[in-house]
């Protein structure tokens, strides 16, 4: 960070804001610090929050090595590349600087700022925080670098950083924070300096940390019921970071508390819990009993994952469905050729970009099958090549293509692997098969392509640990029909044979049923009504955008969060 520091706007300061934590933002294609659903869902929060001028300002980490750069090796295998960026490129340093205790050195925290413009004059500031300071430590320069890289060391410094250090920049900038929305448990550490804060409000002399006013202040979305998903630390680890008091004042709100468990800190100190879909809600409800937690079915936000062709036809026909996407409930007025003909040049520009990644020409007369996500075991990435000759032989009756994209976690040797098997199979699969594309370095910019350009989108999850899922909410926003397992968001928006398709009956556990449900559902159902009934496809387009569109974007689901979350602090 250089010295040519900004002062903040003051009308950034003129009101009382909600503050939204994250551990990683999707801000735009362009910035790389986030890995997957989480960031992109934060990004798309902030996005609708400035088109709804709500008063939120988000704080994050710089990230400056991003998450990862993919490549596909000679050997089939991912290489993990680093994926810099320069901050003062799109955003500008911040003249206040604070600084965290961690293992008794103090490390000096300042922020970049990041204007998110709504598109209807409303912006939320977003706080990028960076100790890459010349007066810190060498190693803690570094700290702010990796997006979920490192130890669990690292982990927990930069979780002090982003919880501990971004509070006090708040009050530093002089912001007016009324209440703190933590986006998974990672900034749960805020609960530390909010408790603070209120014992020297109280004039001193407090034994006790009033935690319940923490409490009335702080919302926690809780994002995933897979274990990897919450942090834990060792109470030692966490007692050679921490000072002394901190640590007391944990022990006091997780008494009884085996280690530090980030989401279980979350949940005590929070008045408003929800998950992100209703079935994960439930599902969290069993996790985590004894606590009330409420569903808000996560969205997208609909200006930026509608293609243009598409947009511009919703400008057309379905006027203000930007800022009120319930007007996508008209979507059967959109003429019928005009949808096709839009979807065509969405289609086109997939081709043109699968060109220049992959040198495959796509070929115009055939369905294209998208399957793109993190690349993890519980994504079941592999359960389409599980029978390469049914694949084969649905292919010789209804010819389709398949593209596939998707990083794994550096440590994730399982979704390496899988990664590897599909790029072989997708090899074996040229002689007499579909074609099948891998498409490296999947992000936001190549996600845009894929929901908007292919023809169904396919979601295979082991249920029930798909908490939301996003994409399939992408595709839906431009007439792209689901193929999925009825997990997460799907089982809220499948209606079968209308908005899509279900995969199996949403059964824990059924591998085998749920490969022979989706080779059937292809060959008996999906291809036949591509290939044979094009008006039929035509309505269903319409019927995703107008049932599915209309309600799973992240208008209505901050809508949801003002009125059911944030509207003590608003
Ligand atoms: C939307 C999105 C995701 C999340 O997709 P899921 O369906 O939840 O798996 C992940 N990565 C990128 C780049 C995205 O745009």
């Amino acid at each position: 960070m250089n010295g040519d520091v900004a002062r903040l706007p003051d009308n950034l300061l003129q009101r009382r804001r909600i503050a939204y934590f994250s551990m990683e933002i999707a801000l735009r294609a362009e910035i790389p610090t986030y890995s997957g659903g989480l960031g992109v869902l934060a990004g798309d929060t902030l996005r609708s929050a400035a088109d709804l001028r709500l008063p939120l300002v988000g704080v994050t980490l710089v990230s400056r090595q991003g998450y990862l750069r993919q490549e596909i090796g000679e050997d089939d295998w991912q290489r993990d590349l680093p994926d810099p960026w320069d901050p003062a490129r799109w955003t500008r340093p911040i003249g206040a600087k604070v600084t965290v205790e961690i293992a008794g050195r103090a490390v000096w925290v300042q922020a970049w700022l990041y204007l998110l413009e709504g598109g209807t004059g409303g912006s939320v500031p977003v706080l990028l925080l960076d100790t890459d300071l010349p007066e810190n430590h060498p190693e803690d320069r570094r700290l702010t670098d990796l997006l979920y890289g490192g130890d669990r060391e690292y982990r927990l410094r930069q979780e002090m950083v982003l919880g501990i250090g971004g509070v006090r920049l708040l009050r530093a900038l002089g912001f007016s924070v009324e209440g703190y929305h933590l986006n998974e448990g990672h900034s749960a550490l805020l609960v530390l300096e909010l408790a603070r804060f209120h014992e020297r409000r109280d004039g001193g002399g407090l034994t006790r940390f009033d935690l319940d006013e923490v409490r009335r202040r702080c919302v926690f979305t809780t994002h995933t019921p897979v274990e990897a998903g919450h942090d834990r630390f060792s109470w030692e680890l966490v007692e050679r970071l921490m000072r002394p008091e901190d640590v007391n004042l944990l022990r006091e709100a997780l008494e009884g508390e085996s280690e530090l468990n980030m989401t279980c800190l979350a949940l005590r100190l929070s008045a408003f819990v929800n998950g992100v879909a209703k079935r994960h809600a439930e599902v969290s409800r069993r996790l985590y009993p004894g606590y009330r937690v409420h569903a808000i079915t996560n969205g997208v936000h609909p200006d930026t994952w509608a293609h243009p062709a598409l947009a511009a036809l919703y400008d057309r026909f379905i006027t203000g469905w930007r800022h009120e996407p319930e007007l996508l409930v008209r979507a059967e007025a959109i003429d019928d050729g005009e949808i096709w003909k839009a979807h065509r040049v969405a289609r086109e520009s997939l081709f043109r970009q699968v060109r220049e990644r992959a040198g495959v020409q796509l070929d115009h007369d055939r369905p294209v099958i998208g399957f793109a996500r993190r690349m993890t075991g519980y994504k079941r990435p592999t359960l389409i090549f599980e029978e390469p000759e049914r694949l084969r032989a649905i292919h010789r009756k209804s010819p389709f293509q398949l593209l596939v994209a998707g990083k794994a976690h550096p440590q994730d040797g399982p979704g390496k692997e899988a990664i590897r098997t599909i790029v072989r199979i997708a090899r074996e699969l040229e002689a007499e098969g579909p074609r099948v594309v891998f498409l490296p370095d999947y992000d936001m910019a190549l996600a845009r392509h894929l929901v908007a350009g292919c023809d169904v989108w396919l979601n295979t999850p082991l249920p029930p640990m798909e908490a939301s899922g996003t994409s399939g909410m992408k595709a839906a926003f431009n007439g792209v029909l689901n193929l999925s397992i009825l997990d997460g968001w799907w089982l809220e928006g499948c209606i079968e044979g209308v908005t899509g398709w279900a995969i199996g009956n949403g059964e824990q556990d059924d591998r085998d049923g749920d490969v022979e449900s989706l080779y059937t559902k292809l060959e008996q159902v999906v291809l036949p009504t591509w290939y044979g009934d094009r008006r039929r496809w035509i309505w269903m387009m319409k019927q995703a955008i107008g049932k599915n569109a209309y309600y799973f974007n992240s208008h209505r689901m901050m809508r949801r969060y003002a009125t059911d979350a944030y509207y003590h602090f608003l």
